[in-house]
């Protein structure tokens, strides 16, 4: 009607999770739309502070530091989340294991000058301390307890997801019905863009930053990509990356990047995990196996890393409107 005023995009982008956090809304009206952006951002610094096992204060820690001791009640988030990704590391073959700190500690990939490579024999006792399995919940008292001492969670590889979606669950119940939420490659497109387009998002060149890889037409959907490009080091020759196999110890060889479409958030960010850990051929069968999940692989070929490969499921390519491969 001619009453119907014109919708336009709203965004706002801070920094958060040691990223760059973009927020974007289809709206009418820009008081409304920048108020609704402002409780969105609160909403997820509030899961943020409760998932971030490096504060000390934050409801992780407390876990981390009681529940080799007795069962902790934690609250319906984090108790969500950590079934979630029990629920992946099943299907992954414990590929996917947030257990894993432990392992993280001994690859400081963050810190590029002090990195050296741990001896494995301490990569061996550490892998003591790892293992999905040692993780107790009781979904009746809401309780979590870890079977073994020495275990502790660390949630960064699902945290990310799990706090897209619940920034657009809270966008949905207010009434929005187009939004980007993008926590630094962990994407979730709701509804559509202004005229009803679908959301167009491009997913980056894993050696290239200047350059796509594919761009993709979503609606109602997330794409969550993992890497070895963002957090890694150089040494010799080898790229050592932050994503570490839970069974062996050690940093993940050869993939690059991971790019997995499908919902919640919170589940393509642990399956991309989880791929990046098994590889274009075990993780082409895990996703095979799951129903509406879609993604596409870069591997660095085995004897020339400097040449990519590419595998993707069928699916994924139905979602691509371009693509460089
Ligand atoms: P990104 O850093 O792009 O979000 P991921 O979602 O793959 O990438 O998360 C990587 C983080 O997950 C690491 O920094 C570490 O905290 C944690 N992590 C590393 N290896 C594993 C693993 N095998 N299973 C679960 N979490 C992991
Ligand atoms: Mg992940
Ligand atoms: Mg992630």
């Amino acid at each position: 009607s001619i009453y119907a005023r014109s919708e336009d995009i709203f965004r706002r982008d801070e920094l958060l999770m040691g990223t760059v956090v973009s927020i974007q809304i289809v709206h009418s009206d820009s008081k409304t739309a920048s108020g609704l952006i402002d409780r969105t951002f609160s909403i997820m610094k509030e899961m943020v502070n409760r998932m971030d096992a490096h504060r000390e204060d934050s409801e992780v820690s407390l876990l981390n530091r009681e529940g080799a001791k007795r069962p902790v009640r934690v609250s319906k988030e984090l108790f969500d989340v950590i079934s979630l990704a029990l629920k992946v590391s099943k299907i992954s073959d414990g590929a996917f294991d947030i257990t894993v700190g432990p392992l993280i500690k001994l690859w400081p990939v963050y810190k590029r000058s002090g990195f050296t490579i741990p001896d494995p024999s301490l990569v061996q006792k550490t892998l003591q301390k790892v293992g999905w399995q040692y993780i107790l919940l009781n979904p009746q008292k809401q309780t979590v307890m870890f079977t073994k001492e020495g275990v502790s969670i660390d949630l960064g590889g699902i945290a990310k997801g799990y706090i897209v979606d619940r920034a657009v669950e809270f966008l949905k119940s207010q009434g929005v019905n187009g939004a980007l939420v993008n926590a630094g490659g962990d994407i979730y497109a709701l509804g559509t863009a202004p005229q009803g387009k679908p959301w167009r998002i491009g997913i980056q060149h894993p050696r290239d930053p200047r350059k796509l890889i594919a761009v993709l037409e979503l609606r109602d959907l997330g794409v969550v990509t993992s890497g070895d490009y963002e957090r890694y080091v150089i040494k010799n020759g080898i790229r050592y990356t932050h994503i570490i196999d839970p069974r062996t110890g050690f940093t993940v060889r050869e993939t690059a990047s991971v790019s997995v479409v499908g919902k919640p958030a919170a589940f393509i960010d642990a399956l991309a995990t989880a791929v990046m850990v098994e590889g274009a051929e075990k993780g082409m069968s895990l996703l095979e196996s799951l129903p509406s999940v879609e993604a596409l692989i870069i591997t660095q070929d085995k004897k020339n890393p400097s040449e990519l490969l590419y595998t993707c499921t069928p699916g994924f390519l139905d979602y691509t409107v371009w693509r460089a491969f």
